[in-house]
């Protein structure tokens, strides 16, 4: 296990914003697992790659970083594989190779930023696909109890950007590998329309899952802003989900805004929409920024501060509830500090 006395976790958070550490313990094997000092919610922090972070304050505690590795193949039958993945695995080049084995099932989930081990945090998703979709088991380990659990897919209790290690064990738990599985049998998932768009000069039972993951790759680096070159976490608000009537009823108020059915009689709203109508996209405030590019998207301008980020994402917040009616809430984890959690 590695020890860093008072790291800065500038470099470790993709907003690019400033704070910094006590302690930074790096673990490495699972041995160091049995070395661990206990894990105080309000002091400590588990980092992946940092990229759905904000980080208003300074940790007064330890930043864990969990770097197991490893990518194995455990079992294959009818056309399913099984893999074993270790949660320090980078994710996007887990799903290029997962592709370069002949695998689908990860290719719409192509250039996510991040670690495998964050995946399950908030059952990460794009382009109709979630990780709840080829997940089968998490391990991770209990701080309370100091022991290793296995979940299985019912318990992670996955849901829209969202799982049972986000909101009900909130820090619980340190997840340490996912099972995966994947196919051989390639179905392509072509609900969305930016990315059906990109593949329809190729006919779909001649695409690849490699095809679908260069567009996937081609369409993110036109749409978003790069993290290496102008710091940002990606989504900064979830897109709301309401009832179907409440979604009908801001339709014929706002013409335009996109919704889209989500079973049980509800429906998803684009926060980017709101947020666009309300004036942000382009606006500029002490060093943050919503991106030009993408209304859900607040960017670093170099060197704002955590706190000018929250500050410009509560405003944001503030007006689409004030014209909508709705609360948007954060997608992002956001550390304000021991006292305010
Ligand atoms: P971190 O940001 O380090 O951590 C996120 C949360 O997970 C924190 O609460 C942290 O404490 C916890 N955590 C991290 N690792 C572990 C672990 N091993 N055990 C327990 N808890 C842990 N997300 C999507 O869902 N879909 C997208 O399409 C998408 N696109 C993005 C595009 C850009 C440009 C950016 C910057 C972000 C995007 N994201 C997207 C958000 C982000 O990349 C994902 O949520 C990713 O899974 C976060 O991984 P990470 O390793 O960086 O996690
Ligand atoms: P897009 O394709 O332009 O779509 C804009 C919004 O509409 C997205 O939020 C998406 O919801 C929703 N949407 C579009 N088509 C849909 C459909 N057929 N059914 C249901 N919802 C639909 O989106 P984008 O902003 O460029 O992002 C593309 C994908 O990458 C999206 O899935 C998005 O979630 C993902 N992404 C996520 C992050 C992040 O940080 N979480 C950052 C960038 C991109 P969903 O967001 O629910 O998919």
């Amino acid at each position: 296990m590695k020890v860093l006395e008072r790291p800065s976790l500038k470099s470790l958070n993709t907003f690019g914003v400033e704070a910094a550490a006590s302690l930074m313990l790096t673990i490495e094997t699972e041995e160091d697992f049995l070395s661990l000092p206990t894990f105080n919610p309000h002091r400590d922090f588990v980092l992946g790659g940092g990229s759905n972070v904000l980080f208003v304050s300074d940790i007064p505690g330890t930043v864990y970083l969990n770097r197991i590795t490893g990518k194995d193949i455990i079992a294959e039958h009818d056309g399913y594989v099984q893999l074993e993945v270790g949660a320090g695995e980078n994710w996007h080049q887990l799903v290029r190779w997962s592709l370069d084995q002949g695998l689908s099932g990860l290719e719409n989930l192509s250039l996510i930023p991040g670690l495998a081990g964050a995946a399950p945090i908030q059952n990460v998703g794009a382009y109709g696909v979630e990780l709840s979709s080829v997940l089968e088991l998490v391990t991770a380990w209990d701080w309370q109890n100091s022991t290793w659990v296995i979940f299985n897919q019912d318990e992670c209790r996955f849901s829209y950007r969202d799982s049972y290690f986000k909101s009900v064990e909130t820090d619980r738990y340190l997840i340490t590998s996912l099972r995966l599985r994947l196919t051989r049998q390639f179905r392509p998932q072509l609900n969305y329309e930016g990315l059906r768009e990109a593949l329809s000069f190729t006919s779909v039972d001649q695409l690849s899952p490699k095809q679908v993951s260069d567009a996937v790759i081609r369409i993110r680096q036109q749409k978003l802003p790069d993290p290496a070159v102008t710091g940002n976490a990606g989504s900064f608000f979830k897109n709301p989900v309401v009832s179907a009537d409440k979604a009908e009823s801001l339709r014929s108020r706002f013409t335009g805004l996109p919704t889209w059915p989500v079973g049980g009689d509800r429906a998803k709203l684009s926060a980017a929409w709101m947020i666009d109508h309300c004036g942000w996209k382009g606006f500029q405030e002490n060093g943050a920024a919503v991106s030009s590019q993408h209304a859900l998207v607040i960017v670093n301008q170099g060197q704002t501060s955590g706190r000018h980020i929250l500050q410009l994402s509560a405003k944001i917040a503030d007006s689409v509830a004030q014209n909508f009616g709705l609360l948007l809430e954060p997608e992002i984890k956001i550390y304000t500090g021991p006292d305010r959690l």
